[in-house]
């Protein structure tokens, strides 16, 4: 966290700053006029180099083919892409935005933002395996929703991710098709499902991404990799085109380098679907303009802020690296003017059964479409051919689906199963309200609650490959947000064993529709934390590691 000597001062009016950061992100424009003002040195690339474009510092071609550069120099080490698109079709739709630029012509506010995909959102012209192997050869014939804005807005979606097969996982070793590395410590998982989107934006091979969060899959794997995970409150982000794990948990969530860049691409992505129909009508903010600049800040810019310190998150089996460093981030807070208190939700500890159960119980449902019956031109799945039509359904699912899967399926299947629903499935649901109305009480007297993102940092590749019950354990810190479906964010805040170690994330959880809880980063705390990202080395750096080949 920073430290006091780092104390923020107001030097200018903050309604001034929301409006020339609103005017950012809102700009269409070419005309340089509408870039940003400030001199402050911008934490958010997409802003940085928005204004590189539009003032023709830099163009769209050269972006890419740096970006390009850099994720086939990293991949042979950390295989976060499953697919990357050829060369000539990224830098055509780059070359295409120069044009627009040169002609004075509007263009996006994601204008020339590479973008990779975790590979279980369907996209158009790419693969879209969700890290199976029954989904090989499937071209979806339609991009999801939030793809589609983003390409709307002028993004380059240039790549897919790798991820634990269906999302079912905590460190992506669970996918059909490669090993994702770390790209703080080669021989440590990058966490999961979303370990690809993760390691990509912590190695900057990518600018942003998107992620998938059913149980803490964007954060747990953000504070792994050292960068800024957000999973928006349930029915945020629209589903169509997200292949379905758990129906009732599943988000579409965001990866940046910085809290800024997660705000904008929720920004993008956000807001109600006809093709969704659980995609909330709630107003989307321009999260964009609700940070402030780095110049306009106060000595206590959090005064009034009601922090509440989750009890049950910082005490046995939680890594005593991990509770220090979210404990001197929550001193800092302290500094800042929060009002921190400590808040106990004795029914935490039920979230990680009650999740486990519901997640496989939706997913024994909607992995049942993998029949190797649907497949083809506009179908999906791989088949195996059999005498029989039982023969084709059973060859092609053991085939087709993992271990892991498999596991979940039958688990799932038991719950549902009538001799013991009542006991499994609707005991995991009234858990669950029970865990939703104890973070209700606990938001309505706090603004923020905190915890760390996971009990422990990112650990080696294959530690707990075949103890399915201890990789389950490492997300007790985050599925009860999902059983809640509230929005939290994962920012870097420390590392284990100095600035060494590997990177460690605090959580923040907000109230329902609160994505970047206004009150934290709107006033008071974007600043702070803005400058703190700025400072703070979020980025591997080869020459500090033996194995980590990464330079700026
Ligand atoms: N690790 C959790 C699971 O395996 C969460 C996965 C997710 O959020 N997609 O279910």
């Amino acid at each position: 966290m920073l430290s006091s000597a780092q104390t923020p001062r107001l030097l200018r009016s903050p309604a001034a700053a929301t409006t020339t950061a609103a005017l950012t992100f809102k700009c269409l424009h070419t005309s340089p006029i509408l870039t940003p003002a400030s001199t402050s040195p911008s934490p958010s690339q997409i802003l940085t180099n928005r204004k590189a474009l539009l003032s023709r510092q830099t163009s769209a071609v050269d972006l890419a083919k740096s970006f390009l550069h850099r994720l086939r120099r990293h991949e042979p080490q950390l295989s976060s892409f499953l697919y990357v698109s050829p060369d000539d079709i990224v830098l055509k739709q780059a070359e295409e935005l120069d044009n627009r630029i040169k002609n004075n012509e509007e263009v996006g506010p994601l204008a020339g933002v590479l973008v990779g995909v975790k590979d279980n959102i369907c996209t158009r012209d790419m693969p879209s395996t969700a890290g199976s192997r029954i989904l090989e050869n499937y071209r979806p014939p339609f991009d999801a929703t939030a793809v589609r804005k983003l390409r709307e807005m002028g993004a380059i979606v240039f790549g897919k991710t790798n991820l634990d097969e269906f999302g079912m996982g905590s460190t992506t070793e669970g996918s059909a098709y490669q090993v994702t590395a770390n790209p703080w410590d080669l021989s440590r998982v990058p966490g999961g499902s979303s370990g690809g989107s993760a390691a990509a934006v912590s190695a900057r091979q990518c600018m942003v991404a998107l992620g998938s969060d059913t149980g803490g899959s964007v954060r747990q794997p953000a504070s792994f990799c050292g960068v800024v995970g957000l999973k928006p409150t349930y029915g945020r982000v629209s589903r169509y085109g997200l292949v379905a794990y758990a129906s009732s948990l599943d988000v579409i969530g965001c990866f940046g380098s910085s809290v800024a860049d997660t705000g904008i691409l929720l920004n993008s992505i956000s807001g109600f679907d006809k093709f969704d129909a659980t995609s909330s009508k709630q107003e989307v903010p321009d999260y964009a303009s609700q940070f402030v600049p780095l110049d306009y800040l106060e000595p206590k810019p959090l005064k009034g802020l009601r922090v509440g310190v989750i009890h049950e998150t910082l005490g046995n089996g939680v890594d005593s690296e991990v509770v220090s460093s979210v404990r001197s981030a929550i001193s800092h807070l302290e500094e800042l003017g929060c009002t921190v208190s400590e808040v106990s939700l004795p029914s935490f500890s039920l979230g990680l059964p009650a999740y486990y159960i519901l997640a496989s119980s939706e997913s024994s449902s909607n992995l049942s479409r993998y029949d190797g019956v649907r497949v083809g031109m506009e179908g999906y799945g791989n088949q195996v051919f059999g005498e029989e039509l039982k023969s084709l359904y059973g060859d092609s699912r053991a085939e087709g689906l993992g271990s892991e899967v498999k596991m979940r399926i039958l688990m799932g299947t038991y719950a549902l199963s009538a001799g013991y629903y009542d006991a499994y499935y609707k005991r995991a649901q009234q858990v669950r309200t029970i865990i939703r109305n104890s973070f209700k009480d606990a938001l309505d007297k706090n603004d923020i609650l905190i915890s760390p993102a996971a009990p422990s940092v990112a650990y080696k590749i294959g530690e707990k490959k075949n103890d399915q019950l201890a990789m389950y354990a490492g997300d007790i810190m985050t599925v009860n947000v999902n059983l809640a479906g509230l929005p939290a964010l994962v920012l870097p805040c420390g590392f284990d064993g100095g600035s060494a170690g590997m990177p460690v994330g605090i959580q923040m959880i907000g109230a329902a529709f609160d994505e970047l809880m206004n009150k934290l980063v709107n006033e008071w705390f974007g600043p702070d934390f803005q400058k703190f990202l700025v400072s703070y080395p979020t980025q591997p750096s080869l020459s500090s590691r033996e194995n980590c080949k990464f330079s700026s």
